[in-house]
């Protein structure tokens, strides 16, 4: 019998307060978590060669249980408030020794990873796991350090997840029992109490949004990018569910990233190494780039199988709608590698407005482009009940502040300094409704949105009849190859046009209370990108 039993380290975790684990792997292959996955009962294959696994109570992160530990490095630079929740210096240490703790005799799966494309900006991790497949998940979303990077690795920062370390709020000043704490002092991430991998992921997007404008003036942005044959790089802003991740797919287009990036002086940068997809209502057809993806590697999760089988059913509903995959970005045919490229050529804001108002494709000028970026429209639909749910506004500034531990300002100051100083074409896209909103319109079709942001890059777009939309006030192309004229206009797709001018302008009054709170910061120049009517 073969016996290829897996060796635990003989490197040690001492300095982190780690003594006595039962074993500690160190920088695991793949296939071998994998093997310690599957061993664990953490999940199962699928017929694709993909892991499966669960996520448990928590199927998405928990905002309200991110905490930064306020200190006299982070008292006055952090923007203290509902996204951003100090956590004492004192109980995070007490925490940390208890944690620390209970990691004893537990198995430990450690890995050395990247944050950063760029290798002057560039974060050293380690993660420390309890479970196989988190570890997985980190080969997968950080970058993998080559043989050579890892001989003389010095750590910047450390994340402990450990799902099954629950808090208790009256002792250790959580709020309930899952926590993700960051501490920017001593440079460690504590996760507990929640086994949704994503809080790993995002908890560093967090730290590089304070670490790169703070330390270095370097833009931190929430959006995908890919680039294409000519060099000219796209970037696709957007908050959760707006389409950065299937967009930035193209087949025609080298892919970046999916998710996070770095805007230097002469470049864009992926943070990550790996691409979180959505899943739900996945098919080959419509999404073919991350459908095969999800071979041996990827994992899959709170996903179910069509019974009976092994292969998944990516309609099932059951655990969440928020099921995932995870890969490393080389499962993608067309990935760059390294994930660098020039500075971009179109910028797309993607808002998935589920009123039916936002035009599917239109121009901004510098200063709507600069309004659009601080307020991070996008609406979502508040229930599952059938007909007559309202769809609800989120405003969610830069298209990310659940992850900008500094004042948007500081963010949308830079990225009005690259606009100034670039020649960039800025669009806003509607991936949302279309014809009525949710209730009586559609989702706009995916091949449209596809048609529309190509022609954008193209060219296709700068030699139309483009007219002014009355409330918003951008530009909204004719024609479009591909697309059918009515469908550009919103207008023209609502039966009722009087309730398309009424929801219209009810959501410009939504922008413009929305806006009051930047009322320091904004000047004249980008108040004239605001809704009027
Ligand atoms: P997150 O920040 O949570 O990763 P995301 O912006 O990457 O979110 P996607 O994963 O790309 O969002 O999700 C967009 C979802 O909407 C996909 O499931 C996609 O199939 C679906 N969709 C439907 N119609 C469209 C459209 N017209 N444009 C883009 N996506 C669409
Ligand atoms: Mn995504």
């Amino acid at each position: 019998m073969l016996d290829l039993e897996i060796k635990p380290d003989k490197k040690s975790l001492s300095d982190l307060g780690i003594h006595t684990a039962k074993n500690i792997f160190w920088n695991l292959s793949p296939a071998e978590l994998i093997e310690h996955a599957l061993a664990n009962k953490e999940g199962v294959l699928t017929d694709t060669g993909a892991l499966m696994a669960d996520t448990g109570t928590f199927t998405g992160r928990s905002p309200k249980d991110r905490f930064i530990v306020k200190d006299s490095k982070t008292e006055d630079s952090v923007w203290w408030g509902d996204i951003n929740i100090p956590f004492d210096e004192a109980k995070f240490d007490r925490l940390y020794i208890k944690m620390t703790d209970f990691l004893k005799g537990k198995n430990l799966y450690v890995r050395e990873a990247f944050a950063g494309a760029d290798t002057k900006y560039r974060l050293n991790l380690k993660v420390i796991n309890t479970l196989a497949w988190h570890n997985l998940f980190c080969y997968n979303m950080f970058l993998r350090p080559h043989e050579e990077d890892l001989e003389d690795f010095e750590t910047d920062f450390t994340i402990i997840c450990a799902p099954e370390f629950q808090a208790d709020p009256e002792v250790d000043g959580t709020r309930q029992s899952n926590f993700a704490i960051i501490n920017l002092s001593k440079r460690i991430l504590l996760i507990g109490g929640t086994a949704y991998a994503g809080e790993m992921k995002k908890g560093i997007f967090s730290v590089l949004n304070y670490l790169l404008p703070f330390e270095h003036g370097v833009l931190s942005m929430h959006c995908s990018a890919n680039v294409g044959k000519e060099g000219d790089t796209a970037v696709f802003f957007g908050l959760s569910g707006t389409g950065k991740t299937t967009l930035s797919a193209d087949p025609n287009r080298s892919l970046i990233g999916d998710d996070e990036h770095g805007w230097n002086e002469d470049s864009i940068f992926n943070f990550e190494g790996g691409c979180y997809a959505k899943v739900i209502d996945l098919s080959k057809e419509k999404e073919p780039e991350i459908w095969d993806a999800i071979k041996f590697g990827a994992i899959v999760e709170n996903t179910r199988f069509i019974p009976g089988t092994r292969t998944v059913d990516y309609a099932n509903k059951e655990v969440t709608e928020n099921t995932r995959t995870s890969y490393p970005i080389h499962h993608i045919n067309n990935a760059l590698v390294p994930s660098k490229a020039g500075i971009p050529k179109n910028i797309f804001f993607l808002t998935a407005d589920a009123f039916g108002v936002i035009p599917p494709i239109s121009k901004l000028n510098k200063s709507q482009a600069m309004y659009h970026f601080i307020s991070g429209y996008t609406a979502k639909v508040a229930g599952t009940e059938v007909g007559v749910t309202e769809p609800k506004t989120t405003f969610s500034a830069c298209f990310g502040a659940a992850f900008l531990p500094l004042n948007p300002i500081e963010y949308a100051r830079l990225f009005g300094e690259k606009m100034e100083k670039h020649q960039v074409n800025v669009w806003l896209i509607n991936t949302g409704w279309t014809g009525g909103p949710y209730g009586i319109g559609h989702r706009m079709k995916l091949k449209y949105t596809r048609a529309m942001i190509g022609a954008a890059l193209d060219g296709k777009l700068d030699h139309v009849n483009y007219r002014t939309h009355s409330v918003f006030g951008v530009s909204i192309p004719e024609n479009c190859p591909n697309v059918p004229d009515e469908v550009l206009s919103p207008r023209a797709t609502w039966t009722d046009k009087e309730a398309y001018d009424k929801k219209a302008r009810e959501l410009g009054a939504a922008f413009i209370h929305n806006f009051e709170k930047f009322k320091d910061f904004a000047t004249e120049d980008i108040l004239a990108g605001a809704p009027k009517w």
